[in-house]
């Protein structure tokens, strides 16, 4: 089995201002010092990028954004180019999020784009797919994944693609407090995982992260952890309290 390292990932959201980004950040720099073997992320609102990375500095956790322009610049009122999020201290964007795409109509087109333009700007994009509840109830899981999947990723050659990291988040599990079972997303992973190792190449499948969002918290993560295609989390909620967000990427513990 390929080595996977497992990443835990905050999506703060609309939540936090500079200072009360930077406190958090402060201390779960201090709850997850000295972690090993787990790569950490934190994705605050643009507005706190630069307070939270002065805050990071020095620590293995990474810094991520929750949503970028895929132009470089221009007129574009209230967006945010790729650079941008780079020169903030970014490693990370995450990129098609469930909210994004229902609130603000964000297309598997666009989102293509955006995977490009971060790619392109060194940024590691974390690609959000996920059915609602009535398109799992409908049987159509496998084939909305799998459309979120060949259009977000369409044209990308092999190389392309090395920094990539795909996030399932069922959107009927985000927020909600209902968790997919243990099975149902090792069932989604392995089957994202057979997909594209058909489609782009089995060595990068077997090397890609996939991570499970919606409704993470410490009294789930550990079974999630223990499926063969579960790299790590995407957490919303449970990752704004810090002592809760370190219990998380403590799971092995
Ligand atoms: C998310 O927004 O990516 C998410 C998974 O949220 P929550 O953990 O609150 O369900």
């Amino acid at each position: 089995m390929a080595n996977r390292l497992p990443l835990i990932a905050g999506n703060w959201k609309m939540h936090m201002t500079g200072a009360e980004a930077a406190q958090a950040a402060k201390r779960l720099k201090e709850l997850v010092a000295g972690v090993a073997g787990v790569e950490v992320m934190i994705a605050p609102p643009f507005t706190a990028l630069y307070q939270t990375a002065a805050e990071l500095s020095g620590s293995a956790i990474a810094l991520g954004a929750q949503n970028m322009h895929w132009e470089s610049k221009g007129a574009f009122t209230g967006e945010i180019a790729p650079a941008m999020l780079k020169a903030a201290g970014c490693r990370y964007v995450i990129i098609g999020h469930s909210e994004r795409r229902q609130l603000f109509g964000e297309t598997d087109q666009n989102i293509n784009k955006k995977i490009r333009a971060a790619i392109a700007a060194g940024l590691q994009p974390v690609f959000c797919i996920g059915e609602t509840e009535s398109e799992r109830e409908s049987g159509q899981t496998f084939s909305v994944l799998d459309k979120q999947t060949r259009k977000g990723l369409e044209g990308f050659v092999l190389q392309d693609l090395k920094s990539l990291v795909v996030a399932y988040e069922p959107v009927w599990a985000i927020g909600t407090g209902k968790t997919a079972t243990k099975e149902q997303a090792q069932e989604v992973h392995a089957h994202v995982r057979r997909q594209l190792a058909e489609r782009v190449d089995p060595d990068f499948a077997r090397h890609l992260r996939i991570l499970y969002g919606g409704s993470v918290k410490p009294s789930n993560i550990r079974e999630l952890m223990a499926m063969p295609d579960v790299d790590g989390a995407l957490v919303g909620g449970a990752s704004l309290d810090p002592q809760t967000f370190s219990q998380l990427v403590h799971y092995q513990s």
